[in-house]
């Protein structure tokens, strides 16, 4: 199956989903990339200088439902073509919050791409 396809698993798109309006170009966002299968935008609310979401363009609710249509590669290979086109050559985090114990706040499989500054570890 294609990830950008619907399948069995769901429609490609919620109608009741912020970033699949912002796919369908709904929603303002301010896109710095895109590819067949998944899109990048800035986050509104911006926890570093470079702070990129990657989302794919069929929805899921989290990265695991992405990665069991087969859809992740998509995003991280759109959110390494990101790191590159930002210049981040000292260092990025991808990261995805899966879950509510993991804060995750919008259910579209969401990667987010952080750098621009020494990132701290371990996470809160
Ligand atoms: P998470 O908490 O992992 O689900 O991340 C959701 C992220 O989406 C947060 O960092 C928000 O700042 C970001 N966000 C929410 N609405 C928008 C929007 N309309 N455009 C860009 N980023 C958004």
């Amino acid at each position: 199956m294609s990830p950008g396809q619907s399948s069995a698993d769901g429609p490609a798109r919620d109608p009741h989903c912020l970033f699949c309006s912002i796919v369908e170009g709904e929603v303002p966002a301010q896109v710095v990339a895109t590819s067949e299968h998944a899109i990048a935008f800035r986050d509104l609310n911006p926890q570093a200088p470079t702070h990129v979401l990657v989302i794919p363009r069929h929805h899921a609710a989290t990265a695991a439902e992405t990665a069991a249509a087969g859809g992740l590669d998509a995003v991280v290979s759109l959110a390494v073509q990101v790191a590159k086109d930002e210049e981040l050559e000292q260092g990025y985090r991808m990261v995805f919050n899966t879950g509510p114990d993991a804060g995750q706040s919008v259910f579209h499989t969401h990667l987010h791409l952080l750098g621009g500054r020494q990132l701290a570890w371990p996470p809160g």
